[in-house]
């Protein structure tokens, strides 16, 4: 049984409409991931093959179903269509699936599971084309602050702090990386997604997840240094160790900090 306000429901009822929420989102996610970049609306024109053109109507934009039925083809061009979109749609169902089973009917779980889906839009964007949209980052600054206004999701001060600290760290990096390094290593992108982790880890947890992304990071550029790749005109993007980081922190990062300060203590 489940709390909800209008009493308790089994959770067996609630976990579908769960599911079927994460994979609308999932769906609304692919259109994020595809569009933002390309500086189109995220309203019009509706969904259409990115090969053809040819208007998708709603009947084949269920998600994953309709690609299983279609073959993962367009119907107008047979055009190929990216197994990327069942699997963003399917990630996302299980994600709300996820946030749901760890904070039940609440605006945590609803907070949360919007993160979990955006940080995958975010991920995939970055990775493609070096790009952490402030259309993403901002929307989910709001929910994290909202949280703490009206939600207790944290203490209203430390959501602040955590903002404040998150804007001034990048900025730190960022021009420290251009005095440093002659070139721009980080961008506005990094430091609006500084902000939103802030609203939701405060400022302790946002500092550690700044440690763990570039840990991160670094693991992952030196095996590709040592093989002799040039990393120096392309950095990697940061934003996929970021999201990940942010997790991390969400979920262990009171645990990681107090394991660092009881080592401290002997
Ligand atoms: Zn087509």
């Amino acid at each position: 049984m489940i709390e909800t306000p209008l009493g308790p429901v089994p959770a067996l009822l609630l976990y579908p409409f769960v599911i079927a929420l994460g994979l609308s989102l999932g769906s609304f996610a692919n259109v994020l991931i595809y569009r933002l970049p390309r500086e189109e609306s995220l309203l019009t024109p509706p969904s259409r093959c990115p090969s053809c053109g040819r208007h998708i109507r709603p009947i084949e934009n269920i998600p994953v179903i309709s690609w299983i039925v279609l073959g993962g083809k367009c119907r107008g061009c047979k055009g190929s269509i990216s197994i990327r979109y069942p699997l963003v749609e399917i990630a996302s169902g299980i994600l709300a699936g996820i946030a749901f089973a760890i904070f039940g009917f609440s605006y945590e779980a609803l907070a949360h599971g919007l993160l979990y889906i955006a940080l995958v839009a975010v991920i995939i964007i970055d990775i493609e084309h070096w790009l952490l949209p402030f259309a993403i980052t901002i929307p989910l600054t709001v929910i994290g602050l909202v949280g703490s206004v009206f939600f207790s999701l944290r203490p209203i001060v430390d959501c602040l702090f955590g903002m404040g600290a998150g804007f001034a760290i990048f900025m730190l990096m960022l021009y420290g990386g251009k005095f440093l390094l002659k070139k721009e290593a980080l961008g506005g992108g990094d430091v609006a997604f500084g902000i939103m982790a802030g609203s939701f880890l405060g400022w302790k947890l946002v500092i550690l997840m700044i440690f763990i992304a570039s840990f991160l990071g670094t693991l992952t550029a030196v095996p590709l240094l040592l093989t002799g790749k040039d990393l120096s005109s392309r950095a990697i993007p940061f934003g996929p160790f970021l999201a990940v980081a942010l997790i991390i922190c969400l979920f262990a990062g009171n645990s990681i900090l107090d394991g660092y300060l009881r080592l401290l203590g002997g």
